[in-house]
């Protein structure tokens, strides 16, 4: 297999990351590859049905320019401070320029144990495996920025959570993985030297438009405003919003126990782990905020007058509600149909939100319908749907069709191909994966079953970070 690898990363200061190998593994097979993504990325899809594809997404053979190293960083976890992390069971092959001229990366995940990997395996299982994949697609295809999936492959080893389990790998594409703990991780131990370099890379990588450190920090927040307006427009629920899973490039990153909002509450927590609800649903935006708070104190150090930069980049962060609220709005008006919603379609919304939160409504279909249907009070449906029926404009059906997916990858759903797929059945997987990713089709008899909420005995409500 042939990639086209330009590898800038590995040129950086050697404090930020350890060259490191992938571990290979005894029996590696093919579960998917994305020949569309492959494309993209200047490698010729007809590689990756060749014998050799299974062994390089495992990581047992290196293709030719690839320079693999894990990167170093720090983060809050849970707002608790964790002054070392890193890569523990990943590495980063190389990167490459794609067809639209944007850098990026191809990692491998569950490619064994690093200098980062702590007391972990380095080590993924299948089911974590299958669900980014799924998701990272799903998020794509309805336009959301995401890491990307090219391909997943069972290791033939097994690995040990609770229970044994069957080991897998998935490669990933990203435009970068710098994370806001990446900043942290240089600018707490005073290594300034390489925080400028890190700042200068990613201004040169992510935003070239940035003159310095402050204006690199207007444009991190307002992209990240925007990623979590996309996020609450779908009912996601990332699940572990730490600092070290915050890209710096504003793509959804390290998809763990997140989830879609079945029957919708605002203070909806999936994540076994998150006890007391930091990453709801609806305290994502305000944890969005504080974790900009925690990049832009990484970037004082880089600032020649302390109390100045502060008083700046204080009022930057406190910019980023405003910015999040605007974005809100137009996200949920094309939900409506309406393309240019004005601060008093703001009261439509959260009425209907309202509506939807005391009767449990499906968050994803009672977009697609809105119709009383989905409603237990239907009385109270019908008066909200007068005011929207006033409001809405001629053409919004369009519109609400490409706002409004009628596919997503639900909770049980993935579930239960992850069940499949553990006992080598991998074509539940499939055809969940063609239906994520036309989040937008017509629904097929094929399909229909997809878009149906849980029932009652199949809803999901705790997921795992189960890495
Ligand atoms: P995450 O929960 O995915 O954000 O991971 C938090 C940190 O734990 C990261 O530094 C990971 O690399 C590390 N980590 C997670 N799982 C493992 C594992 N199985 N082996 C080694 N390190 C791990
Ligand atoms: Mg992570």
């Amino acid at each position: 297999m042939r990639i086209p690898f330009d590898n800038s990363y590995a040129q950086l200061p050697s404090q930020m990351y350890t060259a490191q190998l992938p571990t290979p593994v005894k029996a590696p097979q093919m579960i998917v590859a994305n020949a569309d993504l492959a494309a993209i990325l200047g490698i010729d899809p007809a590689d990756l049905s060749a014998p050799d594809a299974a062994q390089v997404f495992a990581g047992n053979h290196i293709p030719d320019g690839a320079a693999p190293l894990a990167q170093v960083y720090a983060g809050h976890q849970f707002g608790n401070w964790n002054p070392q992390l890193g890569d523990g069971r990943a590495v980063l092959l190389g990167e490459v320029i794609d067809a639209d001229g944007i850098r990026r990366d191809v990692q491998l995940k569950g490619s064994g144990p690093t200098p980062y990997s702590r007391s972990g395996d380095g080590r993924a299982w299948l089911g974590p495996v299958m669900r980014e994949y799924l998701i990272s697609e799903a998020m794509h295809a309805m336009g959301v920025p995401t890491t990307r999936a090219l391909a997943a492959v069972t290791t033939g080893e097994d690995v040990y959570r609770e229970e044994r389990l069957p080991g897998a790998v998935i490669a990933r594409v990203a435009q970068s993985h710098i994370r806001v703990g990446t900043f942290q991780f240089f600018a707490s131990r005073g290594d300034t030297m390489a925080l400028h370099a890190l700042t200068d890379h990613v201004i040169a990588r992510h935003y070239p438009q940035a003159n310095g450190p402050a204006e690199l920090l207007d444009l991190v927040i307002a992209r990240y405003a925007k990623l979590i307006a996309k996020w609450m427009g779908l009912g996601f629920i990332h699940g572990v919003m730490n600092t070290d899973n915050v890209s710096i490039a504003g793509e959804t990153i390290d998809y763990g126990p997140c989830a879609f909002i079945d029957g919708f509450h605002p203070d909806s927590v999936f994540s076994a782990i998150d006890q007391y609800g930091r990453y709801a649903y609806s305290n994502q935006p305000g944890i969005g905020a504080w974790n900009m708070a925690q990049f832009a104190t990484a970037l004082i150090p880089l600032m020649p007058d302390r109390e100045a930069a502060i008083e700046e980049f204080t009022a930057a962060v406190h910019r980023m509600p405003a910015l999040y609220e605007a974005e809100w709005l137009k996200v949920f008006g094309a939900k409506l149909g309406i393309a240019n919603p004005v601060e008093d379609d703001r009261a439509l919304i959260t009425d209907l939100l309202d509506l939807m939160t005391k009767d449990g409504a499906d968050f994803t279909n009672t977009f697609t319908s809105l119709s009383r249907d989905q409603f237990i009070n239907r009385d109270a449906f019908d008066v909200w749907a007068d005011r929207w029926h006033l409001r809405r404009p001629e053409d919004a059906e369009n519109l609400m069709a490409q706002a409004n997916p009628q596919i997503i990858p639900r909770n049980h759903r993935v579930e239960e191909v992850i069940v499949a797929g553990r006992n080598g059945d991998f074509a539940p997987f499939h055809a969940l994966l063609a239906a994520v990713t036309s989040p937008y089709a017509p629904l097929t008899d094929e399909t229909t079953h997809f878009a149906r909420a849980p029932s009652k005995d199949e809803q999901v409500t705790r997921t795992f970070c189960g890495t």
